[in-house]
């Protein structure tokens, strides 16, 4: 074999449809490849060959395979089998023997028919070992399809101006959805595609020389489906020249990137939808970047705080927030992007208008569906008013539990319809009689002795209903030192209303009022003591106001005057007032309004029955705190008796002033008289003169006089309680004869019989006992003037008991006098005063004496009858031990 330089023959040019197609083979093909022409020159050889050759273009191009290899000589025969078309492909080895390298390859032969008649040769090597010679049988073309149809591209050479399909692999026959397409037109080929600028694209790459690269350019393909079909190609139209240089064709590269460019679109497209949605969503956005940078915060942030994008960036929006609160809002959110946790916060926003509103600002750690941590997302939503409010509670809170603590009327704040004590201030507790340990306890815990009271109710229904309760000096019992004990309070219970106006407490405010109810209830008690006391008093009790109109009688005055209350305040006292008194009444009365002065007055009082009696009236101001008048209570006793006794006593002084004028003129005159007979008788014998008579008149007049005398004198001593009793023992029946011969011996008109029924000692003070039987005796006398008959009984009338009894037959007593004659100065009618000389304590005295000594006395008298005046002792011991 002959063997040339390697020098490459420089006047060899290979025509351009052969160069052309050989580049563009070139550039696509995987693995080494090796195109040669029909004479087995080598046209040029791709990258790949060249690194594993250790070859240079420049070495081998143009050359003979024979030059640049070793190979059998049956090889050219292959070879040459596969040129004239008897085989389409085959498979050998050959050896690569220069200076550097020692290599023997595997190898593919293949034809590829190009147009005119035309074929290149295309050898592909296989492996690269050094190992021994070994045969292969893969054919050549084989490997060129391979090439073609393993190409991740869609391959086809255009040739001339009107590109026509030179040559095109699979992937562009399944690209274009048409057979037989070698040989044809494009636009005959691909008519649809008119109007989709390709073709121009073409005609301006082959005219101009210039490739044209495309990416993803949508193409629209009539593939025999109902639609043409929609594709987007990663294209290269690249121009091949002729062996002149001149355009001769195009080699068209197109990989199919629909898929690819669909998904994209399917992400944009959910992303563009997503951003939209982000962006016309009502709160504000974010999303950061692994290093907490924002790569995006949607238009609301914009909007809101009148930031540009721009300034958003590297942290820029953190510009917008409250200087106050802006480490804050930094550090919360750079320590949750570290520790990937998600993050709350609330920060001041300074908006477009330039104000500050509250935000609260929420992250969440933000993973791919691989769990790659991408960043936060998170939002900022405005609770300015929320925050506001919230604020504006925690103040109203807070100035409740001051006012709570501080106020120094007991108050309490119960939450919850349960009541829990939530506050009570130092005056509350120590009105309860709890400690400080209550608050926080339900007010049931606390204050379990309010069961049964009412309270609880109360404060539920305050929490129902929402109406404050207002209790009024209410009673309340509390537990306190172990002891219930009530006091009276007045209180509030309020209800308090969160800022939703629903109500989630009570305010309990309580003032202890018990000292105040119970001095009231005193003065009720007082008021209806005086009013009974009023009642009960013996005295007609009246009050007025400061004008003098009456307000109140009591019921004396209703029983007396016989009058209503209402009557009885119409016409007031003055209806019933005397004549004779009146005037001087109402001058007075008026001087006391007028001045505030007492009003005291005596005056006659008409009664029920229309009869005057007289009475003591005294009115006095009452002031209030201040001094003024407010009332006049007046009282007015009946002193009607007093009256009596007052002229009682003054008769009695007439009459004893009469009485003793009597006997001592009398006896003045008897002394007179025996004087004066005395004088002018110096001569006469004394025993002529009428002595034993005037003396016997004296000595009447000095008895009496002397009775009289000791009369008065037993009465002070009796009024003095000095009336001493010189107790004695002795025959009554004795007394009894005694007393009545002492009388007789004056009183010889009347005959005194005595009748000892009963024969007795008796153990008293005998000239008191005389003395009552002298007064028994000698009234008997004095009041029975025509019939001179008097009676003594002495009898037993039970056993140890005897009655000493004077009978008359005089003018006797009136049952209605029965009783008053006993009393001091009382004597029985007018008549009987003149009639009969007397002081009218006779009676009285014996009375006395007689109940000194456990006795008592008896009358009994009709008037012109005769009277019946005795006395009851008991017999002395001895007497009754006989
Ligand atoms: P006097 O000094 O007036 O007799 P007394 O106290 O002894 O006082 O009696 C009181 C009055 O009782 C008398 O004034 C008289 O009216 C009445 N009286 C007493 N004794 C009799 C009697 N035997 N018969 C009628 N009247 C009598």
């Amino acid at each position: 074999m002959e063997k040339t330089s390697l020098e490459p023959d420089s006047s060899i040019v290979f025509k351009p449809v052969l160069k052309a197609n050989a580049e563009a083979i070139l550039k696509v093909a995987q693995g080494s490849l090796l195109v040669l022409d029909r004479e087995l020159r080598i046209i040029s050889g791709n990258k790949d060959f060249y690194i594993h050759s250790h070859l240079s273009p420049k070495v081998i191009e143009k050359q003979f395979l024979r030059d640049v290899f070793t190979y059998e000589m049956g090889f050219e025969q292959l070879l040459h089998t596969i040129i004239t078309g008897k085989k389409q492909s085959d498979s050998s080895t050959i050896i690569l023997n220069n200076l550097s390298v020692k290599k023997q390859f595997d190898i593919s032969i293949g034809r590829l028919d190009l147009e005119a008649g035309e074929i290149l040769l295309l050898i592909n090597f296989k492996n690269s070992s050094t190992g021994p010679l070994t045969g292969s049988k893969r054919t050549f073309t084989k490997g060129l399809n391979d090439i073609l149809s393993h190409a991740p591209a869609a391959i086809c050479t255009l040739r001339g101006p009107k590109h026509i399909f030179e040559l095109a692999n699979e992937r562009y026959i399944n690209l274009v959805g048409k057979t037989n397409i070698l040989g044809k037109e494009v636009r005959q080929v691909l008519p649809e595609v008119e109007n989709q600028s390709f073709f121009e694209i073409l005609d301006k790459v082959y005219s101009t020389g210039n490739p044209f690269v495309g990416n993803e350019i949508p193409i629209k393909l009539d593939v025999g489906e109902e639609e043409p079909r929609l594709s987007y190609l990663d294209f290269v139209y690249h121009p091949t020249r002729s062996s002149g240089g001149e355009v001769d064709g195009i080699f068209v590269h197109a990989i199919d990137v629909t898929e690819q460019v669909l998904a994209r679109k399917k992400v944009e497209e959910s992303e563009k939808q997503l951003r939209t949605f982000i962006n016309t969503a009502p709160v504000i956005l974010w999303l950061t970047n692994k290093d907490g940078y924002s790569p995006f915060l949607n238009k609301n942030w914009m909007d809101y705080t009148g930031q540009s994008e721009q300034q958003v960036k590297n942290y820029g929006w953190l510009d917008a927030i409250h200087p106050n609160d802006k480490e804050r809002a930094e550090t919360s959110f750079i320590e949750a992007n570290r520790n990937r946790q998600s993050y709350r916060t609330t920060y001041r926003l300074l908006t477009k208008a330039g104000n500050y509103r509250w935000m609260i600002a929420r992250g969440v750690p933000n993973y791919t569906s691989d769990g790659t941590y991408k960043g936060m997302i998170g939002t900022v939503v405005d609770v300015h008013e929320d925050k506001i409010k919230e604020q504006l509670l925690r103040e109203k809170e807070h100035r409740i539990r001051s006012i709570v603590e501080e106020a120094t009327v007991a108050t309490a704040l119960y939450t919850g319809r349960e009541m829990k004590i939530e506050l009570a201030n130092d005056a509350m507790i120590q009105l309860w009689g709890k400690d400080r340990s209550v608050v926080g306890k339900t007010l049931r815990e606390a204050l379990p002795e309010l069961e049964g009271q009412p309270f609880y109710g109360l404060l539920d229904k305050v929490f129902t209903t929402g109406e404050t309760y207002w209790g009024k000096e209410d009673r309340v019992e509390l537990n306190i030192e172990n002891e219930l004990k009530s006091g009276y309070f007045s209180f509030t219970y309020k209800p308090l209303r969160n800022e939703k106006g629903q109500i989630y407490g009570i305010l309990n405010m309580a003032l202890d009022v018990s000292e105040m109810v119970e001095s009231k209830n005193l003065l009720k008690e007082s008021e209806s003591r005086f009013r009974q006391m009023a009642d009960l008093m013996p005295e007609k009790v009246a009050k007025s106001d400061v004008n003098g109109e009456p307000i109140y009688f009591n019921q004396n005055w209703i029983q007396y005057s016989g009058l209503s209350f209402e009557e009885l305040k119409i016409h007031g006292v003055m209806d019933l007032i005397h004549p004779e008194e009146k005037e001087e009444f109402v001058r007075r009365w008026n001087a006391s309004l007028a001045t505030g002065n007492r009003f005291e007055m005596e005056f006659r009082c008409r009664n029920a029955e229309g009869k005057y009696k007289w009475h003591l009236s005294r009115g006095e101001a009452m002031r209030n705190e201040d001094g003024i008048i407010n009332r006049w209570i007046a009282t007015t006793t009946e002193i009607q008796k007093i009256k009596e006794e007052e002229k009682r006593k003054e008769d009695f002084l007439k009459m004893v002033s009469h009485e003793l004028k009597t006997p001592v003129t009398s006896i003045k005159g008897y002394v007179q008289l025996l004087l004066s007979l005395l004088n002018n008788s110096k001569t006469t014998d004394i025993s002529s003169l009428p002595l034993k008579p005037s003396l016997e008149r004296i000595d009447h007049q000095i008895v009496r006089l002397t009775r009289l005398i000791s009369e008065m004198l037993d009465l002070s001593r009796l009024e003095e309680n000095k009336l001493e009793l010189r107790k004695e023992t002795f025959n009554l029946n004795k007394l009894v004869d005694q007393t009545v011969q002492d009388i007789t011996y004056t009183n010889t008109q009347h005959e005194i019989e005595v009748f000892h029924d009963f024969n007795c000692n008796i153990h008293a003070d005998k000239d008191r006992i005389g003395q009552v039987l002298i007064n028994f005796v000698t009234n008997a006398i004095k009041y029975s003037p025509e019939n001179r008959k008097v009676e003594i009984y002495i009898r037993e009338i039970e056993k140890g008991f005897v009655n000493v009894c004077v009978k008359d037959r005089g003018i006797g007593i009136e049952e209605k006098d029965h009783k008053r004659i006993f009393k001091r100065f009382y004597r029985v009618g007018t008549k009987s005063e003149e009639t009969y000389s007397g002081f009218g304590i006779g009676l009285y005295l014996a009375k006395e004496i007689i109940h000194r000594h456990e006795g008592s006395i008896t009358v009994k008298s009709k008037l012109g009858k005769g009277s019946e005046f005795g006395f009851n002792l008991s017999v002395a011991a001895k007497d009754q031990e006989s």
